[in-house]
């Protein structure tokens, strides 16, 4: 295992780094000639290395990532296979990360584009840790959460969101992520849905909506349900509601769901006087007969869940006497 300290000392020789410079040059460009970068990968120029002589402050493939992201560039996927044909382990650098050098899958939280998630799923393919992939995805989701003021309609968020929700869903589709993850799991409301998860991995099969229809004021992605249609056949497949929020130290952004979402006795929202086992198991009150859904639990307005009246309209009647 790496020593921390091991950063005073530089592990690159004067010939590697003046390598991984050209490789950096030759991959920050418009059209990027694959034979250049193939040739600096042969002698030994290294993605997670670094151009500074005196210390490492970030990994190559980060400032790749950010100048071809940017444009969402078919380029990136294909120096990604390059780099990862020559052995580039993003979850083993050469020299680890630390409070100065990011994780370079942190700047895949800033772009979005068909090539970015191809480049995502190139490497999620080699292994890629859950570890990394968490970096970038609550750093995105964290970015969202902060566009206070924006309304989620508005054709640039919207858009974002919803690569956002497909970057997700892609995660979320292979085994060794879903396992090792456990917020992100529980962020897409893994446990009560049934669609085969695998089939997100070709996300362009599917219309992303976020709904909110329930939503006073703006409505904005931190309050949204989000419902996954198949295109094909236009069915509802999946549903999750997007409940964030912050932690009190601004320094650190984390995410979480609603903390009724927890695997903690949740007391029946209507009548209190029965206990589910956990919020959202499905099963129904035995004395009001409210049917446990996470979703219309979170969200007191909500009307479409597993009961045909929202929590609020459903609380009044079992109060005047409606619900047997
Ligand atoms: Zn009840």
């Amino acid at each position: 295992m790496y020593n921390k300290n091991e950063y005073r000392v530089m592990p690159y020789t004067a010939d590697e780094i003046e390598l991984n410079r050209q490789l950096l040059e030759a991959c920050e460009t418009r059209i990027v000639n694959l034979k250049d970068v193939e040739s600096l990968l042969k002698k030994g120029a290294d993605p997670l290395g670094t151009t500074n002589p005196d210390y490492i402050d970030k990994h190559l493939y980060s400032d790749i990532v950010c100048s071809l992201g940017d444009f969402n560039s078919k380029y990136l996927p294909k120096v990604t296979e390059l780099f990862l044909k020559y052995g580039m382990n993003i979850d083993r650098p050469r020299v680890p990360y630390d409070d100065r050098t990011d994780n370079p899958l942190w700047g895949f939280a800033f772009f979005s584009g068909h090539n970015v998630a191809r480049t995502l799923k190139i490497l999620l393919d080699h292994g890629l840790s859950a570890e990394s992939t968490g970096v970038f995805w609550n750093h995105e989701i964290g970015d969202l959460i902060d566009v206070y003021y924006d309304d989620i309609h508005e054709e640039f968020m919207y858009n974002r969101c919803m690569w956002t929700i497909k970057k997700l869903m892609l995660l979320a589709s292979y085994d060794h992520i879903l396992e090792n993850d456990e917020q992100l799991r529980r962020f897409i409301g893994y446990d009560y849905n049934s669609y085969d998860i695998k089939h997100f991995r070709n996300w362009d099969d599917f219309e992303y909506i976020f709904d909110t229809t329930h939503c006073n004021g703006t409505p904005q992605l931190d309050r949204s349900i989000v419902r996954i249609y198949e295109k094909k056949s236009k069915r509802e497949v999946w549903v999750f509601g997007v409940y964030l929020e912050w932690m009190d130290d601004c320094t650190v952004r984390y995410v979480r769901r609603n903390k009724r979402d927890s695997d903690e006795p949740f007391v029946c929202p209507i009548c209190g006087k029965h206990t589910f086992k956990k919020n959202g198991d499905g099963s129904k009150c035995p004395v009001c007969l409210w049917q446990n859904d996470i979703v219309q639990n979170c969200e007191p307005s909500y009307k479409n869940g597993a009961n045909r009246m929202s929590q609020n309209k459903y609380r009044k009647n079992y109060l005047a006497g409606k619900v047997e």
